[in-house]
């Protein structure tokens, strides 16, 4: 679209999100065009009723003086026998004399005769005789109307626009009335013969009247009209700017600033609203208060416990190593006794230290130890750890690592535990497939992605596995002897670099862990060196495919 068209559209756009998100401005928008269309409409009714009733009265007036005068004219005629008919000008002359206005109110209206033949006349036959308000009597007299006058008796009227004679003169609206003189039968030896008479009153003054009385109705329609529109605009503020405080403070509360109240005054609509409002906010704040306590509780209980639990668990510990160490001289039973209690000793101080690791997560008390690590050695120390669970469980451990070391600002601890969690688990679930680990930076972060051709995830798991103590199999998970706690732990670790551990998986295909770190702790990203879902993957199985090998600089090592 050029530039032009955009920079107009611009305006409309704006209007249009206006009336989107203001009521304020449709209830004003809507008032202005109602009430417009209301004035025009009552407006155009006034101006139709004050133009009939100032011309309607014009008319009656100018009708009833020019039948009086047409009533002249003809008795005038009527008792003249010795007028000489074919001099037009002493048949007439002596009645324009009669019927024409006063020498003080010429402008009051016309009077014109004409002969038998036409407007214009020829010399005998014809002629045209004015009388008071000068006008150019060819122009202003309408041809039908002269034409009916000729043909028909009675008299006859109609509307015509008054020219002047001189032509710098403005034209003016008018009333013409006509009607036939009739010379006796009697007396007229050629039978027949008529002349015609008009009265011409112009409607000047009536025009400006109604000019008047449209200004008068413009305006009063315009005040009225855009006091309407500011009648709105404060109504509607009245009700709309405690609606939006209510929004603001919602807002806020919504942010956890929980001790947010809105101010009430009064005891109208709007200040029972801000008192509900204040009321529903106290009794969540109350209660997001107490779940709080309660959850901090929780917390306190369970670091306590673990905390407590160690203590005799050292003793314990040191006695079953002891049966353990001395089970040789055991009988079966008892040996095999012995090797469970070590065994599940083992899982039980797992567990511990994933509690108190959680508790320390949500006492705020974990602590990141930062230096320059090379992710790509995290990596590699973690798969040569892992080797012999991926060979007890039957997995092929592929790492794809680039040739450049991949520095970021770590605590390299807790990104060992974060890759080994993730590796453990994609051989855990992995159904003995292969398993694929790939490291890849770019300037602004580092990736891992750990991919396995397992059991996969169902949807909406690749939020849930996050989730303390959810397993997607219980009992299952248990043979694996995993606590339940390690994702959790894992996503925390994330986190506390300014990073991010997703999970994408479909049922049967795998599952991909993607942890994400900035190259400086809490860094920004837009683009994560790796891609989450694999790009191999289109609803077919796709076991065993190479993912997101970086060309030219990986390696493989198993
Ligand atoms: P654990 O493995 O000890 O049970 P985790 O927190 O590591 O605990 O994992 C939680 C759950 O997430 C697991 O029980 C399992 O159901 C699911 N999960 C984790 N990793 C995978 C994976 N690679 N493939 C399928 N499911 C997984």
């Amino acid at each position: 679209m050029p530039a032009h068209a955009l920079a107009l559209l611009a305006p409309i756009r704006s209007v249009l999100q206006l009336w989107r998100r203001s009521i304020q401005a449709r209830v004003v928008i809507g008032t202005l065009t109602l009430s417009t269309g209301l004035a025009l409409l009552a407006g155009w009714v006034m101006l139709r009723q004050v133009t009939d009733g100032v011309l309607d009265s014009k008319t009656d007036a100018a009708l009833s003086q020019a039948a009086a005068g047409f009533a002249a004219a003809q008795s005038r005629l009527d008792s003249a026998p010795d007028i000489d008919l074919l001099d037009v000008g002493s048949a007439l002359n002596p009645l324009l004399d009669v019927l024409a206005p006063r020498s003080d109110a010429v402008d009051d209206y016309g009077i014109v005769a004409l002969g038998p033949a036409s407007l214009t006349g020829s010399a005998e036959e014809g002629g045209v005789l004015e009388a008071g308000l000068r006008f150019d009597a060819e122009a202003s007299i309408p041809q039908d109307l002269l034409e009916k006058v000729r043909s028909t008796e009675g008299s006859w009227r109609a509307y015509t626009t008054i020219f002047p004679t001189a032509s710098d003169s403005p034209t003016q609206p008018g009333l013409v009335v006509g009607s036939q003189i009739r010379v006796p039968p009697s007396v007229d030896q050629t039978s027949g013969r008529t002349y015609a008479l008009f009265y011409v009153f112009p409607l000047q003054e009536q025009r400006e009247t109604l000019f008047v009385v449209r200004g008068a109705l413009i305006t009063t329609g315009a005040v009225l009209v855009l006091l309407l529109g500011t009648i709105a605009w404060l109504v509607t503020r009245q009700v709309v700017t405690p609606v939006r405080l209510a929004r603001s403070i919602a807002e806020r509360l919504a942010s956890g600033r929980l001790e947010e109240r809105m101010h009430v005054r009064g005891e109208d609509d709007i200040a029972r609203l801000g008192l509900s409002f204040n009321q529903m906010a106290g009794s969540l704040q109350s209660q997001i208060r107490q779940l709080e306590e309660l959850s901090r509780l929780q917390r306190r209980f369970v670091a306590d416990v673990s905390h407590e639990l160690r203590t005799p668990l050292t003793t314990v510990r040191m006695a079953a190593d002891v049966l353990h160490e001395a089970r040789p001289s055991f009988d079966g039973a008892t040996a095999r006794s012995a090797e469970l209690l070590q065994a599940e000793l083992d899982r039980f101080e797992l567990l511990l230290t994933d509690l108190l690791e959680i508790s320390r997560f949500d006492a705020g008390a974990a602590q990141l130890d930062l230096g320059d690590v090379d992710v790509r050695q995290v990596v590699s120390r973690v798969v040569e750890a892992s080797a012999v669970l991926a060979a007890d469980r039957g997995s092929e451990l592929t790492v794809i690592l680039p040739k450049r070391p991949c520095l970021a600002e770590a605590d390299a601890r807790r990104l060992d535990r974060i890759v080994r969690n993730l590796v453990v688990n994609a051989i855990n679930y992995g159904e003995g497939r292969e398993v694929e680990i790939s490291v890849a930076s770019s300037p602004e972060a580092v990736a891992v992605t750990v991919r396995d051709h397992g059991v996969g995830l169902k949807p909406g798991e690749e939020t849930m596995v996050f989730n303390r103590f959810w397993r997607a199999d219980p009992a299952r998970a248990r043979t694996r002897g995993g606590t339940g706690l390690g994702l959790s732990i894992a996503i925390e670790d994330t986190a506390l670099h300014g990073g991010r551990l997703d999970a994408w998986g479909r049922p049967g295909v795998g599952s991909v862990f993607r942890v994400v770190l900035p190259r400086r702790a809490g860094g920004e990203w837009t683009q994560p060196p790796l891609p989450l879902e694999p790009p191999d993957v289109d609803g077919v199985e796709a076991v065993g495919a190479p993912y997101a090998r970086l060309s030219g600089s990986s390696e493989a090592s198993r």
